[in-house]
C-alpha cells in the first residue's frame, strides 16, 4: 500500500490507472477507522482492480462549536489497519493543499441538504459534497463506496452524481453495528461507559419502529411517537430529530406504503455527543445479515 499525501502524485497515479483500464474503487473516510469502514473496503476490494481509501478530516463540513479539533486522528494506526486489507493507495492530503488560501468554489445540493441533519448542522452538507466532488475529480473512481449509516449523505451524493454527470457508480453498503445494536461510528469513542449504555436507545427505538410496522402500523406519527417515548425515557438522551421520510426526496411520509422505500432517520444527543442512525423499510437490499440479526 502506498501512502500519498500530495494531490499531483495521486492524480498521476489515477491517470495511469485509467489509461491502463484498471477499475478503481474509492472509499472516502475521515479516519479513526472501524469495522464499518472495513466493510466498505471489503466491498471495494471485491468489485475493483485497485482500491483507494482517503483519510481527510474535512474542516468545511464542521460547524462552529462542533468537534473538528477533537475528532480522533491516528493516521499511523489507520494505515496499519488497512495495509493488510488489500488497499492499494491511502490518500491523506493536507488541509492546505485541499483548501489553498484562494479556494472559493463549493458544491451545493439544494433543499436535500437543508432537511434532517441540515437543520442543526447548516453548511455541513455543502462541505461534504464539495470535498467528495474534489476527491472524485482527483481519483476518478469507477466505483465509490458509501455507508448507509449516513443516509442523508448517501441521498445527496447520489443526487450530485446524477445532477453533475459525475462518472462514478455509487455503491451503498449496509450499516455495521456492534453486537448490542449500536451503529459503529468514530464518534462512539467520545462516549464514556454510562453514555455508551444510554446510546442503545437509538437502536432500541428503531427496533420498536420495526416491530410496530411488522404488526401492521402504517401511521408515521404513531411510530414516531413510540420512538420518541423510548428515547425520552433515557435521561442522558436529547432528541435532535426523529423522522419518517421518502428515501429519495427526504420528504416526510404520513402513511407508510408497502411498495415504497422508507427511511427512518434520527439524531440524538447523548449528553454532548451527537449520534445518528437509521433503518429502512421496504428496501431488502440494505438489510444485510448483521442488521437482520439485530432487528
Ligand atoms: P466517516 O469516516 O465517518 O466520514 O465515514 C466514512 C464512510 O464510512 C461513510 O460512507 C460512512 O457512511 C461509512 N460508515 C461509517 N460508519 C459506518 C457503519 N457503521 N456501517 C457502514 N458504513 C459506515
Amino acid at each position: 500500500m502506498e501512502i500519498i499525501n500530495r494531490i499531483p502524485r495521486m492524480r498521476s497515479v489515477t491517470e495511469k490507472l485509467r489509461r491502463d483500464k484498471r477499475k478503481v474503487g474509492f472509499v472516502p473516510t475521515m479516519g479513526a477507522l472501524h469495522d464499518g469502514h472495513l466493510s466498505l473496503i471489503r466491498r471495494a476490494r471485491a468489485m475493483s482492480d485497485i482500491v483507494v481509501v482517503s483519510i481527510f478530516v474535512n474542516p468545511i463540513q464542521f460547524g462552529r462549536g462542533e468537534d473538528f479539533d477533537a475528532y480522533p486522528r491516528d493516521l499511523a494506526r489507520d494505515a496499519e489497519l488497512i495495509s493488510t486489507r488489500g488497499v492499494d493507495y491511502l490518500f491523506a492530503p493536507n488541509i492546505d493543499e485541499v483548501y489553498p488560501e484562494d479556494f472559493s468554489t463549493y458544491v451545493l445540493v439544494e433543499e436535500l441538504g437543508e432537511k434532517l441533519c441540515g437543520v442543526s448542522r447548516p453548511g455541513h452538507f455543502r462541505g461534504v459534497t464539495t470535498v467528495v466532488m474534489k476527491l472524485f475529480n482527483i481519483i476518478k473512481p469507477q466505483f465509490s463506496f458509501f455507508g448507509q449509516k449516513d443516509a442523508q449523505q448517501v441521498t445527496m451524493i447520489k443526487r450530485m452524481v446524477h445532477d453533475l454527470c459525475v462518472d462514478t457508480e455509487v455503491v451503498i453498503c449496509p450499516i455495521i453495528r456492534e453486537s448490542d445494536g449500536l451503529a459503529m461510528s468514530s464518534r462512539n469513542a467520545y462516549l464514556n461507559a454510562e453514555e455508551r449504555k444510554a446510546a442503545l436507545v437509538l437502536s432500541r427505538a428503531h427496533k420498536q419502529a420495526k416491530a410496530l410496522y411488522a404488526d401492521g402500523e402504517k401511521e408515521a406519527t404513531k411510530i414516531i411517537t413510540a420512538m420518541r417515548q423510548i428515547i425520552e425515557n433515557e435521561p442522558m438522551a436529547r432528541i435532535d430529530y426523529v423522522a419518517i421520510v421518502d428515501n429519495q426526496t427526504l420528504e416526510p411520509i404520513s402513511i407508510i406504503e408497502e411498495t415504497k422505500p422508507v427511511l427512518i432517520p434520527l439524531a440524538v444527543y447523548v449528553n454532548r455527543v451527537r449520534l445518528i442512525d437509521n433503518i429502512t423499510l421496504n428496501t431488502p437490499i440494505l438489510d444485510d445479515e448483521n442488521e437482520s440479526s439485530f432487528f
